[in-house]
């Protein structure tokens, strides 16, 4: 890394558009962020998209390890230089989509203002990563937050809402608003907090069973459970048994379903012996 001297010189470059790059420039809003992760001085901590430092500062001082990946490899070269020297820092040049989540340290904690284009295949990728991670907090495009959050019944309700709350505990953190970020975006913003669950649901078949059906459900999210399954391929006698095992009416919409009655189902699944499984779909179909 280079030194002091570098450090005191560096310029930021400017900021890539397509890159998501609104850099936070309220001090006050990162302070909020490391707050709400109750870090302690053992943690590890593994930062998206580090941008100019405006959290990584901060989580250098409170953590053991901040492990930072960067996509702009010219933000990486301008942080190693203003935070050079700092021993907690591991800054890697790449890309958080393909980044090995599952060789984080146990019980990494995860701050990141999320690039916007990529906010939702992230946030499966880390809820997949949940025996590494012991909980995150995320700044999201207010909308995408909204989703996650959503209660059955309501407009946002979706395949976003189980999942995350298939995985974790969502909790809404606090609003932040565009004029926080430089250059301003369009949208608002709201930082989330996941609490991994200390009742993991199940192993990677259940996992995989259980996103099938939730994704298959929503695909039609006008039409009713059992005919959004059969434009999906699926076998409309198997789903009928599984969904009267279930003891769940043929006729409601996904978005009346709550986790606990999606778990039953994906349960009915598993013990339907008779029932091929969902055809295989792409792990990543529902979730752009
Ligand atoms: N954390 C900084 C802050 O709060 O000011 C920057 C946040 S900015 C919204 C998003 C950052 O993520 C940018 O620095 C951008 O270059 C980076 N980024 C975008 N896509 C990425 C990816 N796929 N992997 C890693 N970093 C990415």
């Amino acid at each position: 890394m280079p030194g002091p001297a570098a450090a005191s010189s560096a310029v930021p470059p400017p900021p890539r558009k397509h890159l998501g790059q609104h850099f936070l420039v309220d001090p006050n809003i990162a302070r909020k962020m490391v707050t709400a992760a109750a870090l302690r001085p053992r943690d590890v901590v593994f930062e998206i998209g580090p941008g100019r430092g405006a959290l990584t500062r901060l989580l250098c001082e409170r953590a053991a390890k901040v492990i930072a990946v960067e996509i702009d490899r010219q933000l990486v070269r301008y942080l190693s230089a203003v935070l050079a020297g700092d021993a907690a820092l591991e800054l890697h040049h790449g890309d958080a989509m393909t980044f090995a989540c599952d060789e984080l340290p146990k019980g990494t904690v995860v701050i990141a203002n999320v690039p916007y284009a990529v906010s939702t295949p992230l946030l499966f990728r880390l809820l997949r990563a949940r025996d590494r991670i012991s909980r995150m907090v995320l700044m999201l495009q207010r909308e995408v937050a909204a989703r996650i959050l959503a209660a059955p019944g309501s407009r946002d309700y979706g395949v976003l809402s189980v999942m995350s709350r298939y995985y974790a505990e969502p909790r809404k953190a606090f609003a932040v608003p565009a004029s926080c970020f430089r250059p301003v975006p369009d949208v608002d913003s709201a930082v989330v907090t996941f609490v991994g669950r200390s009742d993991p649901r199940g192993d990677a078949d259940f996992d995989r069973v259980f996103a099938q059906l939730v994704r298959g459900a929503f695909a039609h999210r006008r039409k009713t459970l059992m005919n959004s399954w059969r434009e999906e391929g699926w076998d409309p006698a198997s789903m009928r048994r599984i969904l009267e095992h279930a003891g769940i009416d043929p006729r409601r919409r996904a978005e009346t379903l709550g986790v606990p009655e999606f778990l039953t189902l994906a349960q009915a699944v598993s013990v339907d012996r008779a029932h091929p499984g969902p055809p295989p779909r792409r792990a990543d179909a529902a979730e752009r």
